[in-house]
């Protein structure tokens, strides 16, 4: 992408109404903009993260088995009321008339859909375990809708749904996503601590919250420190037998500050509690058949007998994570992207456009990094080299590669890495080579 072609409405001062450094740089580096209180709209550079993140969970969730549908935003009323959830759900529900007067809701999440779904065709045992999510917009009329994307009122989020035939087979499918959440919030950059957690409106009695640590989090939390620390079990697992790796991470204490029992955070050594605030970035939830009797979603059993499923949900905050992700990575200077999220793989900066010699190499760089793969954000404007670096520093793309004609005259670039600050200059074609 050549920055003369791009829209990126970078601001030259801090937007006074952000509270929290995420929010401003995320203002400041155009990557959304308010269209109202707690909705955004997504600038090119926002989208690109928010498509990278969605890319990872997709991936993440198939691999633990998990089947992609997609739901309409819109749901009817009716199918609240058959779980009970319609006058229950209060003011955070954005309830609508259509022109025939039919009650509608905005979905705040979808577990009474995808239970209709599900019982108008899932008729034997034979076709469970399954998993249905999708990556859908959600809204939820916050009472304060604030910190950006973080508390929105719109806001995307993956929502996946297990049914199963009974209470074990059930654990088991809570604890793949419990394992893919781990290894999604790894991929992304993130340390993320699974809390056990109160299941609030949603129902159950398994549930943890997946939570990041920031000082700007809304919820207190309290954990052992070694769960802060502790490794995503990745790929390599047997899908069908997770409980040694669940074990392994709710053995030690983590709760959120509804379930703290401070007698038992008192059993952990002194130098080992942790006490903080923490993002919560996903939640998942065994609610075994709240919604599956009230709806009547049944299948015929191995003995012929209509069971009523176990169901689980489990949600992830995709947009709320871009916040969560430059809470944890950022400087003074700016953002500091993962590289697994980074709206471009590489900055190309031009500290001379018009030079012949400078032109020529850098339409060279550009061609090579993309034939080889990568995406790059080449800065051919003719603003400063000064305003050029401090824009390249505040979006936070993980490399810079600097093209000007002092280096150039003796066949040489600069490659600056954005999250040590390391520069260093070498040969133009070794540059190459490193970063294609
Ligand atoms: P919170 O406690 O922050 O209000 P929640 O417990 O109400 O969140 P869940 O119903 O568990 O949210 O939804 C699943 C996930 O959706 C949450 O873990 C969070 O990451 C995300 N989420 C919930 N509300 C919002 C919001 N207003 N803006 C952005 N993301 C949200
Ligand atoms: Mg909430
Ligand atoms: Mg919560
Ligand atoms: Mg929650």
């Amino acid at each position: 992408m050549r920055l003369s072609r791009y829209f990126l409405p970078i601001l030259k001062e801090n937007p006074s109404e952000a509270q929290i450094v995420s929010h401003r740089l995320m203002l400041r580096t155009g990557m959304i903009r308010q269209e109202a209180a707690g909705i955004y709209a997504w600038l090119p550079l926002g989208l690109r993260v928010l498509k990278k993140i969605e890319k990872i969970v997709h991936e993440e969730m198939q691999k633990a088995g998990a089947i992609e549908v997609l739901m309409p935003t819109l749901q009817l009323a009716d199918l609240w009321r058959e779980s009970g959830r319609y006058e229950d759900y209060g003011q955070e529900m954005l309830r609508i008339k259509d022109r025939h007067e039919r009650e509608l809701l905005y979905g705040p999440t979808n577990e009474e859909m995808i239970t209709e779904i599900f019982r108008a065709y899932v008729r034997s045992y034979k076709s469970l375990p399954l998993n249905l999510y999708h990556i859908q917009w959600k809204f939820r009329d916050e009472q304060r809708p604030r910190f950006g994307v973080m508390r929105g009122r719109e806001f995307l989020m993956k929502d996946a749904y297990s049914f199963d035939i009974d209470e074990a087979a059930a654990r088991k499918a809570y604890n793949r996503m419990f394992v893919a959440y781990l290894n999604t919030f790894s991929r992304l950059g993130l340390k993320a601590v699974p809390m056990r957690a109160d299941t609030g409106p949603i129902g159950g009695d398994l549930s943890h919250e997946f939570i990041i640590l920031a000082d700007t989090g809304e919820s207190a939390v309290f954990c052992h420190k070694d769960l802060v620390d502790m490794s995503a079990p990745g790929d390599n697992v047997d899908w069908d037998d997770l409980q040694a790796i669940v074990d392994e991470r709710t053995a030690l204490y983590a709760a959120t500050e509804e379930m703290h029992d401070e007698a038992a955070f008192g059993a952990v050594p002194a130098d080992k509690q942790l006490s903080a605030r923490g993002i919560e970035v996903g939640h998942i939830f065994n609610f075994g058949k709240k919604y599956s009797e009230p709806m009547n979603a049944a299948v015929n059993g191995p003995d012929g007998t209509q069971t009523h499923v176990h169901m689980g949900s489990y949600g992830v905050g995709v947009s709320r994570l871009i916040g969560g992700i430059i809470e944890a990575s950022h400087d003074d200077a700016g953002i500091i992207w993962p590289e697994s999220v980074a709206p471009f793989d590489v900055a190309l900066i031009n500290l001379r456009v018009g030079d012949a010699a400078c032109d020529a190499a850098c339409e060279k760089a550009y061609a090579a990094l993309e034939a080889a793969g990568k995406s790059v954000l080449y800065d051919d404007t003719d603003d400063r080299p000064g305003a050029k670096f401090a824009s390249m520093d505040l979006i936070g793309i993980p490399w810079q590669l600097i093209i000007g004609p002092k280096g150039l005259a003796e066949g040489k670039v600069e490659i600056k890495h954005r999250k040590t600050g390391e520069r260093h200059t070498a040969e133009f074609d070794a540059v190459l080579d490193q970063l294609t």
